[in-house]
């Protein structure tokens, strides 16, 4: 099980520094992987603050070229300079304010693993679509533009449930994760509002895999307990 924690645009290094000091003194269960994934500027503290520990700590985007003229972007070879273990790609939120788009996923994805680098790529339908019964297709289509690699993981999370408090059924995320897993076979996480106290449920679900974590992951005591609810499930 993994379990990683989006903090999205929060927590500045000291706030960074903080948390992650309370996290390696908190209990965390031997059987889950517990990823942390800071803004650009906390990242070295982040890695600094959990080094020796077995937490990685993940960026939350990432260029596919290595360095040129791309003002605002950040490379593989700079994250892994600094001790970066994996990177998210393909955020809704990339996808809904900052022209991502499946191709632009497609290459961070294949540029960060050739790096090195762990992959978190996330795809997800909107309301819309869902409601329109284009689910599915979403679906297969977001997955199919990457490729198969030890190193990545996908995280299904649909763009309704993020930020919401509205989560998918267990039935419906086990649904979508299988239609990932038929098309790529790689380990999946559930993301949109994972909580505490649902977070049992949806890991229990056999396609389940994990959890991408956003709101819930910015408290240390709330992130432990879903890194808890994860174990054994
Ligand atoms: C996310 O940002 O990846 C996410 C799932 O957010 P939240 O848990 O807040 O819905």
């Amino acid at each position: 099980m993994l379990i990683a924690g989006n903090w999205k645009m929060a927590k500045g290094p000291s706030e960074a520094a903080a948390f992650c000091r309370a996290l390696r003194e908190a209990d965390l269960p031997d059987d889950v992987d517990a990823v942390v994934c800071p803004p650009f500027t906390s990242l070295a503290e982040a890695v600094q603050t959990l080094a020796g520990t077995e937490i990685g700590v993940f960026a939350q985007n990432c260029h596919w070229e290595r360095e040129g003229a791309f003002t605002g972007e950040v490379s593989a070879p700079m994250l892994r300079e600094l001790g970066v273990y994996g990177t998210i790609v393909g955020h809704s939120e990339r996808r809904q304010w900052f022209g991502e788009t499946d191709e632009t996923v497609a290459k961070r994805a294949g540029a960060a693993l050739a790096d090195g680098l762990h992959v978190i790529a996330c795809v997800g339908e909107t309301e819309a679509e869902r409601e329109a019964g284009e689910t599915e297709a979403v679906l297969r289509r977001q997955t199919a533009v990457l490729e198969a690699d030890d190193n990545l993981v996908v995280a299904y999370e649909p763009v309704w449930a993020i930020g919401t408090g509205k989560t998918a059924t267990p039935e419906m995320a086990h649904e979508a994760h299988e239609v990932i897993k038929s098309v790529l076979d790689v380990p999946v996480l559930y993301g949109g509002s994972v909580k505490p106290d649902n977070a049992a449920e949806l890991l229990a679900q056999g396609a389940v895999d994990g959890a991408l974590v956003g709101g819930a992951s910015l408290d240390v005591d709330s992130f432990v307990a879903i890194c808890r609810a994860a174990s054994h499930s």
